[in-house]
Parts: C-alpha cells; sequence; structure tokens
C-alpha cells in the first residue's frame, strides 16, 4: 500500500470509527445511532491480527520523536473469564494486550495526564497510552481478605505485568458509578483509596450511568455530582476531574459537563471522554479537545476479531503515534 494510500484509508477509518461508536446498542455504553451521521466503511480493512501479534514494520521502526502524533485511549468494559458481548474481554486477552503495547514502546499515562498536556512521564522514545476502564465491574478490581489485589482483575493483572516490566507502570483510569467494583459500605473508601494511592485515576461516570440526553440539567448535574461527591469523600485529595460518558451520550446542555454543583457538592471537569471512534490527537495539536477525547474499543468477543478494536489502530499507528521526545513536555501547543 503506498503511503498516500496508507494516510487515505487510515483517515476513512477513523471516520468510520465515529460512526462505528456510535451505532451499537448492544453494550452498556452503546450510543444511539447518530441521525445526521452517513456510515462510512474503511476502505480496506485489514484483517485482525490478535493482541498478540506485531507487524514486522512496527517492530524494526525507529522511535523518532513525533509530539504532534496520534495517541491511543484505550476503552475497557468488563473483564471476565465468560465473555458474552463485545464489550466483554477475557483476563488472558488483557494480559496479551498488555504485553503487545509494552513490545510496541507505549507507557501507560492517565487521562488526567493527557488532558492537562502533562506527558513529563512518558520517557523519551515511548508513545502515551491511557487504559481506561468503565463501568467498575468486579471484573476490574477487587481485595481479597488479606487485603491483596485479585489476580485475574484488570488491576491484579496490571500489577503482575509491572512487575514484569517496571517501566510499564499499572496506571489506568477508572471511571466509577455507584456501587464500584459491586462493593458497598466500608469497602468502598477502601478500594478507592487503594487504587488513588496506586497511581490510578477515578474518574466520573455518573451515579446511575443514565442517558444524559433524557435528563434535566439539573438531573444530570445531579448524577454528576453524586458520583463526585462518593470519591471525594473516599479520597478528599483526589476528586474526580475527567468524566466518561454513559452510552457516549451528551447532555442537552453541555456545560454540565465542564461544572456545576448539587446541594453542597460542587464539581468541576478537565476532560470528558468519548464512547468508541479512534486515536486520540496529540494534547499538542490544535485539533486536540480535552472536553472530547476519542477513544478505542478493547473487546475479545468473538476472539476479538471486531471491527476497529485496538489490533486495527495499533496496526496503522506506527507512522502516525505520538513518540516523545527528550525535551518531552516542553512543547508549545498549537493554537
Ligand atoms: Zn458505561
Amino acid at each position: 500500500m503506498s503511503g498516500q494510500l496508507a494516510r487515505r484509508t487510515f483517515l476513512a477509518a477513523a471516520a468510520a470509527a465515529v460512526v462505528a461508536g456510535c451505532n451499537d446498542t448492544s453494550g452498556p455504553d452503546a450510543a444511539p445511532v447518530v441521525a445526521d451521521h452517513t456510515p462510512i466503511r474503511p476502505a480496506a480493512p485489514a484483517p485482525s491480527s490478535g493482541p498478540a501479534s506485531t507487524s514486522p514494520a512496527a517492530a524494526s521502526r525507529p522511535p523518532t520523536p513525533s509530539e504532534l502524533g496520534v495517541i491511543p485511549v484505550l476503552m475497557h468494559h468488563r473483564l471476565t473469564p465468560n465473555v458474552s458481548g463485545e464489550y466483554d474481554m477475557t483476563p488472558a486477552f488483557f494480559r496479551a494486550e498488555l504485553e503487545r503495547l509494552q513490545r510496541e514502546g507505549y507507557h501507560p499515562i492517565r487521562t488526567l495526564d493527557l488532558v492537562r498536556r502533562d506527558l513529563s512521564t512518558v520517557p523519551a522514545g515511548k508513545t502515551p497510552v491511557v487504559l481506561t476502564f468503565d463501568d467498575s465491574t468486579p471484573g476490574q478490581f477487587a481485595l481479597d481478605k488479606s487485603g491483596r489485589v485479585v489476580p485475574d482483575t484488570a488491576m491484579g493483572i496490571l500489577l503482575a505485568f509491572q512487575t514484569r516490566f517496571p517501566d510499564f507502570p499499572a496506571v489506568a483510569s477508572f471511571y466509577l458509578n455507584k456501587s464500584p467494583f459491586g462493593l458497598t459500605g466500608a469497602d468502598v473508601p477502601r478500594a478507592l483509596k487503594y487504587l488513588n494511592d496506586a497511581g490510578c485515576e477515578l474518574g466520573n461516570h455518573t451515579w446511575d450511568h443514565p442517558n444524559l440526553r433524557h435528563q434535566t440539567t439539573a438531573q444530570a448535574e445531579n448524577e454528576i455530582a453524586r458520583l463526585a461527591a462518593m470519591i471525594t469523600s473516599a479520597v478528599p485529595a483526589a476528586p474526580p476531574r475527567t468524566l466518561a460518558l454513559p452510552l457516549g451520550v451528551h447532555p442537552r446542555d453541555r456545560r454540565v459537563l465542564a461544572s456545576g454543583g448539587h446541594g453542597s457538592t460542587a464539581y468541576r471537569n478537565d476532560g470528558v471522554l468519548l464512547v468508541g471512534a479512534g486515536p486520540c490527537p496529540s494534547p499538542y495539536s490544535r485539533t486536540f479537545d480535552p472536553m472530547a477525547v476519542p477513544r478505542i474499543r478493547c473487546s475479545s468477543y468473538q476472539g476479538g476479531r471486531g471491527d476497529l478494536l485496538m489490533d486495527y489502530w495499533l496496526d496503522r499507528l506506527p507512522r502516525q503515534k505520538f513518540v516523545a521526545a527528550s525535551n518531552n513536555s516542553k512543547v508549545v501547543p498549537q493554537t
């Protein structure tokens, strides 16, 4: 494929992915079809190669600095050995996903770091990646009776991976709803403190996970504020500052995403995550919008062979991805 054709395919796929992220109605974060979008399919969709694969080109290319390149923000939902839909992933598949990311020079950061344009933790030659988890289901995080993280949870897998690869930190952004990880009572602040102390981000996914478009402005603010209050009560030093839209749907008044309140709780968000789509522009690019961060879907449903999942994008990123320079985070954003 010529370079020009490859670029056209990349852009066409990006356009298609925006639509694909909105078309699915089968999962917990599925959004309704956007009426004014005409679905476009990629010009030449490549067969999925599974998370354990690495293209020879990707493996051999030297890491030339490129701080206007794109960044994958990966969207995960349930981690479960029993996959029943496209929002599920097995622990084994997640381990393989981490193997590929590490092998190809990715370095985990939080959504908060991305939207604040602080990539100072990313070593030269590495590419930032954001690992996000929506819906705070039990397979993402659990502590056993001794206070140890359950190994087959997302956090358990990340910690074990960090032990093997200390330069791949166990950092992720968890988007919580009420009863995070299926916990109640004192187990909630215990879990949230653990994750915060481990360097993970506690993000807002609203209290009840409603379709915000169907809510009044006051109701939407209440949904965001109640969840913010839960996190702030557990970890006063780390109020949530980013939000993942439930179902990927915006409220009618988008201003409530940036700031608002309910009762005695005021909140502020510096970033908003969308559902699906494709890679995120560099935070130093003029196209970067911290209040509309696109994400890449991750799934092991049907062997992870769905369209436009992580492998699809990672196969295409070597020429377009962000690669940190030695003076990383000293870049003046485009205006
Ligand atoms: Zn959700």
